[in-house]
């Protein structure tokens, strides 16, 4: 029998994000984060195997961001051997590099608190996967638990739909999910459990900011550090705006440029200076997140330079596109109309991608992520934006973990898997005695 008190302690969450893993037992305020990556130590000179722990070198693989630097310049084909498993939330089935990367990244997460109390009978696990997952992963996963309960304790194991554990965690009963990730953006309307019906999910998240942000660093003359995606990152979150409306802020931008020049610091030796010149491209690296039709973004995509398209999941389409305020409409749509104005009443935003603040002075023009939606919804709708709230979760990129764990704890111990309804415990081999 397991106790409340045991799942208090026991209960472990593990967020599967595209660029982040979150992932920690309940005892913490807030999850550890790693990248989703992991590192293939292959092709090593006979120099490098021989200063590398044996037991390192034997599992072939790491993960952590301290440890995947430490190897990073003696692998020889980084581009081989640096491995993101997820795109768009999603391993391909038969990425047998990708599952190895997140079976080392799963392994790692455990490890990291082992645990010495007798009583200890192994973990309750409550992992986050994107709710466009399709069923193999979740089967891939439940493997990789039973293989690692080998060398793990581990009890029994359950997966939550990432924009459910986002509204678990805050407590939300009736909300539209907005979870803005690296590679997509999940629409999910919810009323106590996920609308699948009503899942919209678009193609595009903080990648696509970094995509054009890497353009205009190329337009500036910064060609070398465009190629850094480690600053790519950094430039887009310190240079990055969100305007309120683009025509606006690009207007304001140009006619009075010196209030939107900036400098970004890379390093002591490394500095990136937005000019006069472009400093209303600053507009375009928030913008393309919630909604990419404009000319000025339109003519990158015409050359080719950055690409926003469609993509298929299993039945469901990813729209490259589509607005963000759309978006939640044909979400809405999808929903019967009894309960349209019980789910519509709160949407509640998640996700790093949606992270966006005001430098402040700029506020004429820049808003953060929960106006511009508010904006947006009220150009397209202007009597569902009267009736709808929004708002953002305190920490974005923590809550769908936050959720998992919650979900981990309540979750009754006697319901089993089920892969028809997607819920229960799956139990790991000869965990329940
Ligand atoms: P995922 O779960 O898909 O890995 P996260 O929710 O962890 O995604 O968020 C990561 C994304 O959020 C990245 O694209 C990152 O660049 C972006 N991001 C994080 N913080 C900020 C910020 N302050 N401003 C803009 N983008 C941000
Ligand atoms: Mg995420």
């Amino acid at each position: 029998m397991i106790a409340d008190a045991y799942r208090l302690k026991y209960t472990f969450g593990i967020d599967y994000g595209t660029s982040y893993t979150k992932y920690g037992p309940i005892t913490l305020s807030e999850p550890r984060v790693v990248h989703t990556r992991g590192l293939f130590l292959r092709d090593l000179p006979e120099s490098v195997k021989m200063r590398i722990p044996s037991e390192v070198l034997s599992r072939g693989i790491v993960v952590g961001d301290e440890e995947v630097r430490n190897y990073l310049s003696s692998v020889r084909d980084v581009q081989r051997n640096l491995k993101y498993p997820l795109r768009d939330g999603i391993a391909r089935k038969d990425d047998d590099d990708a599952w190895k990367v997140l079976r080392e990244l799963t392994r790692y997460s455990l490890a990291q608190f082992p645990v010495s109390d007798p009583d200890f009978n192994g973990w309750l696990v409550s992992s986050a996967l994107s709710a466009l997952a399709p069923d193999y992963m979740y089967k891939a996963l439940f493997d990789i638990f039973t293989e690692l309960a080998g060398e793990i304790k581990i009890y029994a194991v359950t997966v939550v739909p990432q924009p459910l554990a986002v509204a678990i965690a805050e407590n939300a009963v009736n909300c539209i999910i907005i979870e803005g990730g690296h590679g997509n953006i999940q629409i999910a309307p919810i009323s106590f459990a996920l609308i699948r019906e009503g899942l919209v999910a678009l193609n595009r998240g903080g990648a696509e900011a970094n995509a054009i942000t890497r353009e205009i660093l190329k337009d500036m003359g910064y060609s070398d550090i465009a190629r850094e995606e480690y600053a790519v990152e950094i430039i887009k979150r310190a240079a990055g705006l969100v305007p309120r409306n683009l025509k606006d802020a690009i207007r304001v931008a140009k006619s009075n440029p010196e209030r939107f020049v900036t400098k970004v610091k890379l390093s002591p030796v490394v500095e990136v200076e937005f000019t006069k010149e472009y400093a209303w491209a600053r507009f375009m690296i928030g913008e393309i997140i919630f909604n990419p039709n404009h000319e000025e973004i339109k003519s990158y995509i015409d050359q080719s330079r950055i690409r926003i398209e469609n993509a298929v999941i299993g039945d469901i389409t990813l729209y490259g596109e589509m607005d963000l305020a759309s978006a939640v409409i044909t979400s809405l749509r999808s929903v019967s109309v009894e309960i349209q104005e019980r789910v519509a009443s709160q949407i509640i935003l998640s996700g790093g991608a949606l992270s966006w603040r005001v430098p402040s002075g700029l506020e004429d023009v820049a808003v953060d992520s929960v106006t511009k939606v508010k904006v947006m919804l009220d150009e397209r709708n202007p009597e569902l934006a009267s009736r709808t709230g929004v708002r953002i979760v305190s920490e974005p990129q923590h809550s769908a973990w936050r959720g998992a764990v919650i979900y981990g704890y309540a979750l009754p111990l006697s319901l089993e898997w089920s892969d028809s309804a997607k819920e229960g415990w799956y139990f790991v081999h000869g965990s329940r005695t």
